[in-house]
């Protein structure tokens, strides 16, 4: 798990000025993934549909005790193993265990944003096991060694040249070799991974609390390979991820494929239930659900912060967003990047670890607009920033300066005084080699140039 969400203010400079090209890819794929989520919303009453699923998972989180036994016990009956974990570490033992008990080598992984919230795959590989990615952009970047840089769309900073160019060096397919040629190379090596595994790890966009089952969506076919081929499947899931019965499948499926891709369904949509029944010749040999608490709990009981746990990791506030497009994801420095990374990661790991991300965002609103379960991610924006005034988080120049600020608004003298002071500095003042408190503003922007006359003047001069 990467944890470098305090350096965003550095971090999200850095990415703009040495790596122009991210911008650019971000950039292009979400502007195009929020295009086709606005024409999917315009062809159904999305309000209406975003009213029931906020209220289907208020539900859930309201009475989510009720709803985790009767899904434990569901699974059960179905003969899924339920394994209850608080934490990270509980997670990795419980995966650590059954790696040994049932003699694991090779694992194959369904794109699950939980897994690296856990550092699933440093666990799988310290315990000797090969883990190969098989979503094609998880691969891709595991083939780079870098995390996800967006929850639906892993790889969407990198841009065709790059890929083209990894793929060439790492299978020696053309320079110019086509996105087809490119994903049939990858699909080849895949294949081969899918046959060999001995366990396949996925997460689950929902598990129906009233049937047991384990609902996942994608369109690439490799999540259920991943959890179908493997004799043993080992599910992580978070416990805020239940629907109460099988009859709300009908809206959640179809909203979260319109709010992810702006399709009408996933491509592939596998509902388990269960491992293969004697009668079956498909399917692994065991399935073990995870159910992951890891600060979820603590979210669920704040007042302020619970409604973030309504989130169904479609991406559609990512996508969204214009903070996020400048920068993708990894600048944010934590698994879930964006709008709901802002209002989730201080809830799950800390508002003193996290307490920048709060503040990138505009507070455009377009985040709610597009958000399938509408959270309310700009109040809770403000919550956690207001929270981090009230403990003392922001830096002490920033408070001493809003005081100075609130001094100078509430004040003319104090304006008038300000602006004057201001304009006297000289030119090279506001540079970041004499105010090293402005280095990082400036690092990415032209320097600060104070008029030479104040508004007012100009405005008592007569402006054309
Ligand atoms: S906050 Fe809403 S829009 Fe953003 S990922 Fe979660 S469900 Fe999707």
């Amino acid at each position: 798990m990467r944890l470098r969400a305090n350096e965003y203010p550095k971090e999200s400079a850095r990415v703009i000025r040495e790596e122009p090209h991210v911008r650019e890819s971000v950039t292009g794929a979400t502007l195009n993934f929020d295009a086709k989520r606005r024409a999917a919303y315009a062809e159904v009453d999305s309000e209406q549909w975003r009213h029931f699923a906020e209220a289907v998972k208020n539900h859930v989180l309201m009475n989510l005790e009720h709803y985790l036994e009767q899904a434990e016990a569901a699974l059960e009956r179905s003969g899924v193993r339920v394994h209850w974990a608080e934490d990270a570490e509980a997670a990795q033992r419980i995966v650590a265990a059954l790696v040994r008990e049932k003699g694991v080598k090779r694992a194959v992984k369904a794109k699950t944003m939980l897994s690296e919230e856990l550092d699933i795959n440093p666990l799988l590989e310290s315990l000797g096991v090969k883990v190969l990615e098989t979503d094609l952009g998880e691969y891709i970047i595991q083939l780079l060694e870098q995390p996800p840089s967006h929850i639906v769309g892993p790889a969407i900073h990198l841009n065709l040249e790059q890929i083209r160019r990894l793929f060439h060096e790492r299978f020696g397919t053309p320079l110019d070799a086509a996105p087809d040629a490119l994903a049939a190379a990858a699909r080849k090596l895949l294949r081969q991974g899918f046959l060999e595994a001995d366990l396949g790890i996925s997460g689950a966009n929902f598990v129906v609390a009233e049937t047991g089952t384990l609902v996942l969506i994608e369109n690439e076919g490799n999540i259920r390979l991943s959890t179908s081929t493997p004799r043993l499947h080992v599910a992580l899931v978070g416990i805020e991820k239940l629907l109460p019965r099988f009859s709300d499948l009908s809206v959640f499926l179809s909203l979260t494929a319109r709010a992810a891709t702006g399709q009408r369904l996933g491509t592939y949509v596998s509902l388990i239930q269960g491992p293969r029944r004697p009668d079956e010749t498909d399917g692994p040999e065991e399935v073990h659900v995870v159910f992951v608490d890891n600060g979820r709990s603590s979210v669920l009981a704040d007042d302020e912060a619970w409604e973030t746990l309504r989130c169904v990791r479609c991406a559609a506030c990512l996508n969204a967003c214009p903070v996020y497009r400048q920068t993708g994801g990894h600048a944010y420095g934590y698994v879930y990047s964006g709008p709901i990374g802002a209002v989730l990661s201080p809830g799950l790991v800390g508002l003193e670890n996290t307490k920048p991300l709060p503040y990138a965002s505009s507070l455009c609103g377009a985040c709610f607009q597009a958000c399938p379960v509408r959270i309310p991610i700009p109040k809770l924006l403000l919550t956690w920033r207001h929270r981090a005034v009230e403990e003392g988080l922001t830096p002490r120049f920033e408070r001493t300066a809003l005081k100075g600020y609130a001094l100078a608004m509430t004040q003319p003298w104090a304006y008038r005084l300000a602006s004057k002071a201001l304009r006297l500095l000289p030119k090279k003042a506001l540079d970041n080699t004499v105010v090293p408190v402005l280095k990082a503003w400036v690092e990415g922007r032209a320097g600060l140039q104070p008029s030479p006359r104040s508004f007012r003047e100009l405005w008592e001069e007569g402006i054309d």
